[in-house]
């Protein structure tokens, strides 16, 4: 395929680091600074505080990050359409391969299957390969002194600190998102602290660099969420015209009779499953969009990251790498969302009409989504910025 051939190069040509912002700041030293005592209580001795937070400079990115999740602003069949794509169960399957003996044993200890860790994996870091560039100290400590909800983020960076103190991992080393979450497994450094383990037992646990310690970290974290052995996470259903949804949802569960007698059935016609206990119904779209039963094992998903879209992605590419199809019902839209190989091929086509969008990444950042208007506005469709098959469609033929 020619376009994908090119954008695999553009990939290649344009792959480069954005400079970190390195402004010193007295307000961000004197907060450091006072946030010493509390540290030391927390078990950080004062030589390690100084140390590991003298010269720190903050990132003030990370505070707008804090107030744009994508779970929370993209459409779902945007969100959903990135993260469980083709490529996705592809290389989730060749996993399942590759790590099958370890997998076999994380399920014997941890009870949570094959599919649902490696699902968790490709969602959290792409299998490994994307862990975020943000050095942790540097964002923690911005989160700490700026921003909403500082008090939670101090926890966190003394939890870094900690982590650093036992030297279980290198300082520089310690890189993840933007929030502070690293490694394969995406933790929290107070997560890493509680459920963090050591599978291959060399002695420390290491969700940096080795799959066998993350694989068996993520089912160790399902586990103590309340994952129950062998029960389902949920199912796609079909609801009878008319249904009122109206007050349903992941938290107010009902009995499979009571789904039942209100008529709403599997999208496949088998029947639904009545031995895993009580179901929330979502939907996620509306009334005419798809629609879920979701039983314990997706709360167990939820607890990973509060979002019912994120438990949703996660959930359905278990599905897909067990080799079910896409969702039935389609979303309730004209404009679907596209996958990472049509948001790279969108890239290669914008980067064609002389549009500086920077790297073909397939994220669809500031720069393409910039770009994106303008030829929406071209193409007299509504200038949103939003990558979809329409201005995709466009932009093929034109
Ligand atoms: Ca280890």
């Amino acid at each position: 395929m020619f376009v994908l051939k090119l954008t695999l190069r553009l990939t290649l040509a344009t792959l480069a680091l954005p400079a970190l912002a390195q402004t010193t700041s007295p307000e961000f030293a004197r907060c450091l600074d006072g946030l010493q005592g509390d540290a030391s209580k927390a078990g950080v001795t004062s030589s390690t505080y100084q140390k590991l937070t003298q010269g720190l400079t903050p990132d003030m990115s990370v505070i707008e990050k804090l107030d744009y999740q994508p779970e929370f602003r993209s459409a779902i069949w945007d969100y959903l359409s990135g993260l469980v794509d083709e490529e996705r169960v592809q290389e989730g399957q060749a996993m399942l391969v590759r790590h099958a003996e370890t997998l076999k044993q994380v399920e014997q200890r941890f009870g949570v299957d094959p599919a649902t860790v490696v699902a968790v994996w490709g969602v959290e870091s792409n299998f490994g390969q994307t862990f975020g560039k943000y050095p942790l100290l540097q964002s923690l400590g911005t989160l700490s002194c700026f921003g909403r909800r500082q008090d939670y983020f101090r926890t966190e960076l003394y939890a870094a600190l900690r982590i650093l103190q036992k030297g279980d991992i290198a300082p520089e080393r310690l890189v993840g998102s933007w929030a502070g979450a690293f490694g394969h497994t995406q933790f929290m450094p107070s997560t890493f602290e509680r459920l963090a383990v050591d599978f291959d037992g060399d002695g420390r646990a290491d969700l940096m660099d080795n799959a066998s310690d993350a694989l068996a970290s993520t089912a160790n974290f399902l586990k103590k969420a309340g994952w129950r052995t062998g029960q389902p996470w949920g199912l796609e259903v079909r609801l009878p015209t008319g249904f009122n949804a109206a007050g349903e949802g992941r938290r107010s569960k009902r009995s499979i009779n009571e789904w039942k007698a209100r008529g709403v059935q599997s999208v496949d016609g088998s029947p639904l499953p009545d031995d895993a206990g009580q179901a929330g119904l979502l939907t996620p779209a509306g009334p005419n969009g798809p629609a879920f039963l979701v039983f314990r094992n997706f709360d167990a998903i939820y607890s990973y990251n509060a979002a019912e879209s994120y438990g949703l992605a996660i959930a359905h590419l278990s599905d897909r790498l067990r080799g079910a199809g896409p969702f039935v019902t389609p979303w309730p839209t004209d404009d679907p969302g596209i996958s990472r190989v049509e948001r790279r091929e969108l890239q290669g086509l914008l980067i064609l009409r002389g549009h500086d969008i920077g790297e073909v990444d397939g994220m669809l950042g500031e720069r393409s989504r910039a770009a994106i208007k303008i030829e929406q506005e071209q193409a007299g469709h509504e200038a949103t910025g939003r990558g979809g098959l329409k201005i995709l469609n466009t932009l093929r033929g034109g």
